[in-house]
């Protein structure tokens, strides 16, 4: 009885303790996201852990940089890859602020991260659960485990906060043009 209690204290032990590990990372998505913030790009963060340290990072720069291509995770992917020295990120967690579309939801299934976690969801271009789940078909040759909504608050205040800027700046300017 006495082991029994303890085994499960250890598994509960074992579950926060990975939950604080997620959240540490998720921190560190977060970092980068405020770096495509500060360069008034959609704030969307990504970091790649091997491991138990963190070996790329990477932030939205889609305007900056007048890409497509240019999302946070593909960045880190990319990051990655190199820093390993092989295309295969099979012993890789990928930490991103928002849901992945589908090129990233692709390019992760390309890469064979096996654990995506991620902070708040994308209902209208999200690919990993909301328009579709890119990350567990059957039918392709390798799924990726998700887990959702970790500091989902953060995450999705951030973006909020952004498009309210936006858009209070997008008023402004439209009203100083029609004063001219
Ligand atoms: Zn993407």
């Amino acid at each position: 009885m006495e082991q029994l209690k303890n085994e499960s204290e250890t598994e509960l032990q074992n579950q926060s303790e990975a939950e604080m590990r997620d959240e540490k990372y998720m921190k560190e998505a977060l970092k980068q996201a405020k770096k495509a913030y500060a360069l008034e790009e959609t704030p969307i963060g990504c970091v790649i852990v091997h491991e138990g340290k963190i070996i790329a990072r990477g932030y939205n720069r889609r305007n900056t940089d007048k890409s497509p291509l240019a999302h946070a995770e593909i960045s880190a992917i990319k990051k990655a890859s190199k820093k390993l020295g092989d295309w295969r990120l099979e012993e890789c967690t990928l930490y991103v602020t928002l849901e992945p579309c589908q090129m990233c939801a692709g390019a992760i299934i390309q890469s064979r991260i096996p654990r995506v976690v991620v902070g708040c969801m994308n209902p209208k271009a999200g690919c990993a659960g909301s328009v579709l789940n890119l990350l567990d078909v059957q039918a392709f040759n390798h799924q990726a485990e998700v887990k959702t909504k970790v500091l989902e608050e953060e995450c999705s205040l951030m973006m909020k906060q952004f498009f309210r800027e936006l858009r209070a700046k997008q008023k402004m300017k439209k009203k100083s043009l029609l004063s001219e």
